[in-house]
């Protein structure tokens, strides 16, 4: 069993004995850009390259304004206090998500509320979070209130589940009508679009991850984005310590972050930025070759991207039949040489976050015990 999988999933990656899961690429300007900014000694918090990657990073999302970060999480939780969202607030999340997306919820002392998930596009549900607005909420003014804790629930932060688009125009529309902040969890997505807007431009913020892991990456990196000038001036005054603009006075107006993008990843960024249609289109390329070879395989479905979207494929991922069928494919094709893993453990069931309020997750628990990504790394 699962032997003709292994060996078809080996034939995609030839000539290695271990197939990582997701493994950086870099095979354009990256030592370049490297050695021009040693040379110029700008390694650190400011240089060209920053400038440079946050204009391509605007450009190519099309949102008006890029905020480059330290990393995701960062970016994340810049985005949030920009937003407003305060100690006590709540944020609505999906629990089907890296740690990050709520670790930065809690870092702004606000409390996570997860919703569950579509079982198609694997993030946050609009029909699930319809319901919890409608039973568990009341609007008082301009603020949105959880009846059961009284507290505020002031932002949103779907996200799009490796690398396919939620429902986002639907979730905008419920989060414009009850006056929720939205942030789009974009770390994995950079790239995916619905309807031809890409992920990460819906909301009034967006953030993206250039982590090692992901689609480009900078060693480590983040970015917001946003239409919003005063946001992204926000943003940028909150990354970089709160520091008035002044020649040489140092003065601080409000607790800042010392969130910036060094040159150097900034460097490497700019460098990554400028092959990711490549990559994009070899990504596409596998997860077509992934969806015809499991079309032939009748317990195993390949999720592909949802209707109306255009998904970067950053983490291909399959749903095996049960939880058993699960954990025996996992282990032999891991022994096999052939990375492979699970889906994250749902957030709630995390003892640091079990005490935050659910609906049914009934969608979440289903994907969590069958989902299993496989070797998605660019083959150029
Ligand atoms: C990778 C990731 C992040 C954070 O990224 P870092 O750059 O590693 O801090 C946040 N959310 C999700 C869903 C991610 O996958």
């Amino acid at each position: 069993m699962f032997d003709e999988v292994i060996a078809q999933i080996r034939s995609f990656f030839p000539g290695r004995d271990f197939i990582p899961l997701h493994e950086p690429k870099f095979i354009g300007r990256e030592k370049e850009y490297l050695s021009a900014t040693i040379d110029s000694t700008f390694v650190s918090s400011v240089g060209k390259f920053v400038d440079r990657f946050e204009e391509m990073l605007r450009d190519y999302s099309g949102a008006g304004h890029a905020v480059a970060t330290v990393n995701g999480t960062s970016a994340l939780h810049a985005a949030l206090l920009v937003a407003g969202v305060a100690a006590e607030d709540e944020v609505i999340t999906q629990p089907l998500t890296f740690v990050a997306t709520a670790n930065a919820i809690s870092y702004c002392r606000a409390h996570p509320v997860f919703l569950d998930v579509d079982r198609d596009t694997l993030g946050l549900s609009p029909a699930a979070l319809r319901d919890f607005l409608e039973e568990h909420t009341e609007q008082s003014g301009n603020v949105c209130r959880n009846k059961t804790t009284g507290r505020r629930i002031s932002a949103c932060v779907p996200m799009h589940t490796f690398g396919h688009p939620c429902r986002i125009e639907e979730i905008t529309e419920l989060c414009r009508e009850h006056n929720l902040f939205l942030i789009e969890d974009a770390a994995e997505s950079l790239g995916s679009a619905r309807s031809g807007k890409q992920t990460g431009t819906f909301g009034a913020l967006g953030v993206y991850s250039f982590n090692g892991n992901k689609t480009i990456t900078c060693g480590g990196g983040g970015a917001i984005v946003t239409d919003s000038k005063a946001l992204a001036a926000h943003a940028k005054h909150l990354t970089t310590t709160a520091k008035k603009p002044h020649p040489y006075l140092y003065e601080h107006d409000e607790i800042g972050f010392n969130y910036r993008m060094p040159n150097l990843n900034a460097a490497l960024a700019c460098a990554q930025l400028e092959n990711l249609d490549r990559f994009l289109a070899d990504k596409r390329e596998l997860a077509k070759l992934y969806r015809n070879f499991f079309s032939t395989q009748s317990a195993i479905d390949f999720i592909t991207e949802p209707e109306d979207t255009r998904a970067n494929y950053w983490l291909n991922a399959i749903l095996l039949k049960d939880r058993t069928t699960r954990d025996l494919f996992l282990t032999k094709s891991n022994e096999a040489g052939i990375q492979t893993r699970p889906a994250w453990t749902l957030l709630n069931r995390l003892e640091i976050y079990s005490h935050c309020q659910t609906d049914e997750l009934a969608n979440a628990a289903w994907l969590a015990e069958r989902i299993v990504n496989i070797p998605s790394s660019v083959r150029l």
